[in-house]
Parts: C-alpha cells; sequence; structure tokens
C-alpha cells in the first residue's frame, strides 16, 4: 500500500473514485456538497504535482439506463468552482457523456497535466454494481494509476470500488486522503486503541447494531448503550419499560450480549434513568423516572441525568472512544439533552488527549448540530461502509487496494 501524498503524479492521468452522489432538488442544484468538498484535496495534489485526474462516481439509484435526472453534468459547473474558489481560474473540468467507449476513451487521452475530467455516472451501466469484470478493466484503461477516494461505498463490492484495483499494478493503486483518513481513523479504534477504550452505541433498533455490539465485546473496555435500544436490554433484564421502543425477539439476544460481556470482563452500561414522555411527540409532557420502572402508557425517549453523569464520567476517563448512535431522539429539542450532554464529553475527553471517533448517520448530525464537529478526533464520512468496518467485516474497496 503506498501513502498517497508521497506518491509523485506528474505525467500521469490518475483515475480517482469518487462520492459524488449528492442530493440535488428539483432544479439539479447541489443542496449538500460536503461530499464533493471532501476530495477537493485529493484532487489539487494530484493537479499539483502535473497530473491530470479523471474523477468517475455514481449519482442516485438509476434502475433503467442514462436517465437526465441522474447525470453528473448537473455538478460540473460546481466542481469548476470548487476547484477555482482560490481565484486563479486556473483549472479546466470538462465532462464525458459516457463513462466507458469512444467518447471517455478519447477524451481522457487528450487530457492535458492540471486538467480534470468528469466521466458520466457509473451507474447507468448494471454491471457497476454486478462488479464486472470486463466493464471495470474497461474503466481501468483510461488512467495510468487508481485513487480510491470514495469511502461511502468501501464496503461494496462494486466494478469501479473493488474489482478496477486488480487492472494496475502494486504502486499504481491507492487511497485518495479521504479514504486514507478514514481507514487509518477506523484502524486506529479497532486495531490499536489505548484502553480504555468506550464505545458509546445509540439509536433506535438493536437488530441493527448486535453485530457491531459483538464485535466490541472482543475490544472494547466499556460499552454504553442508549437510545431506543436500551429498553430490550432493560426489559430483557426484567425491567418495566412501559411503551418504550422495544424489540421483542431480540430479549434473548439482549440478554446473551448481557452475559458474553460479563464474561469477557467488559462493563456495559445501560442508562440508569430515563426522560420520559406520554407520547412520541416534540411537546409531551415529561418526567424522568429509572429506565427500569416506566409506567405504562410513557415512554423512554432520552437518557435522564443520573445516566448523563454516569456515562460523561466513563467518557472522561477513556482513551479511545467510538461514538454511533444517538442517546434520544435527539432531532426534537425536549430529548436532545443526553445526546448533546454525551456530545459535550467526547468533546471534553479529546481535549484531554483521547482519540475519538464518530460514525454513522445519526451521531454526525448530532455531532453536526450542536457544533462539536471540529471538537472530536474525527467524523466519519461513510455510514454504512463505517458500521460494516466497526461488524469486523473486510470491506472489498479497502482490501483491493492492499492486496
Ligand atoms: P439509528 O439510525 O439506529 O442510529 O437511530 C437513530 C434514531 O433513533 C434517531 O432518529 C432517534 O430519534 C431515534 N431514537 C433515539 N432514541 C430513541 C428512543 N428512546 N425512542 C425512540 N427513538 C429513538
Amino acid at each position: 500500500m503506498s501513502n498517497f501524498n508521497s506518491h509523485n503524479f506528474a505525467g500521469e492521468k490518475a483515475l480517482v473514485r469518487v462520492d459524488f452522489n449528492v442530493p440535488l432538488d428539483a432544479s439539479f442544484n447541489i443542496t449538500d456538497d460536503n461530499r464533493m468538498r471532501a476530495t477537493i484535496p485529493t484532487i489539487k495534489k494530484i493537479l499539483g504535482d502535473g497530473g491530470s485526474v479523471i474523477l468517475m462516481s455514481h449519482l442516485g439509484r438509476p434502475k433503467d439506463g442514462p436517465t437526465d435526472k441522474y447525470s453528473l453534468k448537473h455538478l460540473v459547473k460546481h466542481l469548476h468552482e470548487l476547484l477555482n474558489a482560490d481565484g486563479g481560474n486556473t483549472t479546466k473540468v470538462f465532462f464525458a457523456d459516457d463513462c466507458i467507449g469512444e467518447q471517455a476513451m478519447l477524451t481522457s487521452g487528450m487530457l492535458k497535466a492540471g486538467e480534470v475530467l468528469l466521466l458520466e455516472n457509473l451507474r447507468f451501466y448494471k454491471e457497476e454494481e454486478k462488479g464486472d469484470e470486463a466493464f471495470a478493466e474497461k474503466l481501468s484503461k483510461l488512467g495510468d494509476v487508481y485513487v480510491n477516494d470514495a469511502f461511502g461505498t468501501a464496503h461494496r463490492a462494486h466494478a469501479s470500488t473493488a474489482v478496477i484495483a486488480k487492472y494496475f499494478a502494486t504502486g499504481k493503486k491507492l487511497f485518495g486522503l479521504v479514504m486514507e483518513g478514514e481507514v487509518i481513523s477506523a484502524e486506529k479504534v479497532l486495531h490499536a486503541s489505548e484502553k480504555p477504550f468506550t464505545a458509546i452505541i445509540g439509536g433506535a433498533k438493536v437488530s441493527d447494531k448486535i453485530l457491531i455490539i459483538e464485535n466490541l465485546l472482543e475490544r472494547a473496555t466499556d460499552i454504553i448503550i442508549g437510545g431506543g435500544m436500551a429498553y430490550t436490554f432493560m426489559k430483557a433484564r426484567g425491567g418495566k419499560i412501559g411503551n418504550s421502543l422495544c424489540e421483542d425477539d431480540r430479549l434473548a439476544t439482549a440478554l446473551e450480549i448481557l452475559e458474553k460481556a460479563k464474561a469477557k470482563n467488559v462493563s456495559i452500561h445501560l442508562p440508569e434513568d430515563s426522560v420520559i414522555a406520554d407520547k412520541f411527540d416534540a411537546n409531551a409532557n415529561t418526567e424522568t423516572r429509572p429506565s427500569d420502572a416506566i409506567p405504562d402508557g410513557w415512554m423512554g425517549l432520552d437518557i435522564g441525568p443520573k445516566a448523563v453523569g454516569i456515562f460523561s464520567e466513563i467518557i472522561g476517563r477513556s482513551k479511545t472512544i467510538l461514538w454511533n448512535g444517538p442517546m434520544g431522539v435527539f432531532e426534537m429539542e425536549k430529548f436532545q439533552n443526553g445526546t448533546k450532554a454525551i456530545a459535550l464529553a467526547v468533546a471534553d475527553a479529546t481535549s484531554k488527549g483521547a482519540f475519538s471517533l464518530v460514525g454513522g448517520g445519526d451521531s454526525v448530525a448530532a455531532v453536526n448540530k450542536f457544533n462539536l464537529a471540529d471538537k472530536v478526533s474525527y467524523v466519519s464520512t461513510g455510514g454504512g461502509a463505517m458500521l460494516e468496518y466497526f461488524e469486523g467485516k473486510v470491506l472489498p474497496g479497502i482490501a483491493a487496494i492492499k492486496e
């Protein structure tokens, strides 16, 4: 595995898999360009070395081949603006309305150092998601070196994210800066974590998080469980949870997890108290109660103040922290305190030297909501990919480069 920054791209055409799967409104305006912004440093490094860049991505889920709605042509203008934001207006951006075939070959062939070519949506070919070898080989012909900077699709064995790598020699397949950041941070947490290592797992469903908890039982010192999923554990232990979220078909699994944790000497912490509500509503009446004594008709929608105190103390003495999933219904103001307090505790521990990684859609949304994204060590952009990584799975996009 070569290091991106130490590779000199002078004179090379770099074929870069990016994640430009951005949301567009009805007039094709980009409503959130974070994924595009994230990869600009990777592109600029290649151009700065005197290389040229051929970008490939998917956009949306086109079902029947080329569809105007899913065309990457809608992104060209904004990409040009992002690349020329320093005012130089020197970076040219071309577009090829196919990702393979004659036009793609011709345009990429003519590309000069310092120029950028954006290829049309890879998913206009069903071969992309099938991981078709012939399609991957055609794509590979467009560049001299392959750079994967699309962490969000690293858990997919698609043609452009994984299969393509075998058509490039060692030293000619690299992670881009986004990928490198994600991989280094994830490995630091999972394989080189300084102890105590606390994992904070929240969100709605136990069933979504079983694999991640089981994998963490092998590595973490403490696992904090909050959010809706905590009540399945509470009920499994014999608690009264009223109308709180519960997966009755997972009660046995929850007990098994608690048993395994005991055997492995991992401390699992459930919220001692909860903010309960008489309905699932922003204006519900609320009270604070022990999480195992919630009256019928009431539901736990946030962790309570005692839980916040205990969890914050555990987080405060941790050296490695992984956070996935909110502690309550943080989208509603009345039930955001637990998630906010935990975000602050993670930020505080980070300022004292802990390494903290926040990953998975809703906890990322939470740190952003509370303006704490720059106070944690790393915020992962790849929701599904990061989850699979922490479940202990091998991500095809990572393996393909490392092989
Ligand atoms: P997930 O995608 O599994 O991480 O779940 C995130 C969602 O879980 C958020 O939309 C939260 O509003 C929701 N959530 C968190 N805590 C609770 C709770 N106690 N009851 C119901 N939903 C919750």
